[in-house]
């Protein structure tokens, strides 16, 4: 049961996901849900539409969680984030501090800015990191979906090698 609640909602992460590369941005989407499984907050990738490098689909998920996530952590309850990529350095950070009892992410990333894992092991902010559950690609297709989103975003115009290439 559990488990099919995690897919049902990694599917609409993957949803938000594949609206963000439609808009020309890393096609990763991310999904808050509180302890009844309410949807609290969706948010995807808007770095290029908006022109802001700290748009991450995490951020913005967690930005319009807002004030559910605030009153939370005055009423002690706790929230889990969906995401289709594992949290950058920078997510990572932001979850700790957003209330997240548990963490579900479709694809690690292990080639790029992944960093959820390596802040964990580090033995950083241990007591922070022992109250949130961490759960890495639990389902294998929706993971592959996430994958081929990720190859489709490389030749998007907007991604870095094709801007620096525009720039030659
Ligand atoms: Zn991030």
């Amino acid at each position: 049961m559990n488990l099919d609640l995690d897919r049902y909602f990694l599917e609409l992460a993957l949803d938000e996901a594949e609206n963000a590369l439609m808009e020309n941005t890393y096609p990763i989407g991310a999904v808050i849900v509180d302890e009844d499984n309410n949807i609290i907050s969706k948010g995807r990738n808007q770095v290029h539409p908006h022109q802001d490098a700290t748009a991450h689909a995490e951020i913005i998920a967690i930005r319009n969680g807002g004030q559910a996530i605030l009153q939370g952590k005055a009423s002690r309850q706790k929230f889990t984030i969906y995401t289709s990529l594992e949290p950058c350095p920078m997510c990572t950070g932001a979850i700790l501090f957003a209330n997240m009892k548990k963490v579900v992410w479709l694809l690690n990333d292990d080639i790029g800015f992944g960093g959820y894992r390596k802040i964990k092991e580090a033995n950083l902010f241990d007591a922070r990191f022992d109250e949130v559950e961490m759960v890495e690609e639990p389902n294998e297709d929706l993971k592959r979906r996430q994958q081929e989103l990720m190859r489709k975003w490389s030749t998007n115009p907007n991604h870095i090698v094709q801007l620096r290439k525009d720039l030659k």
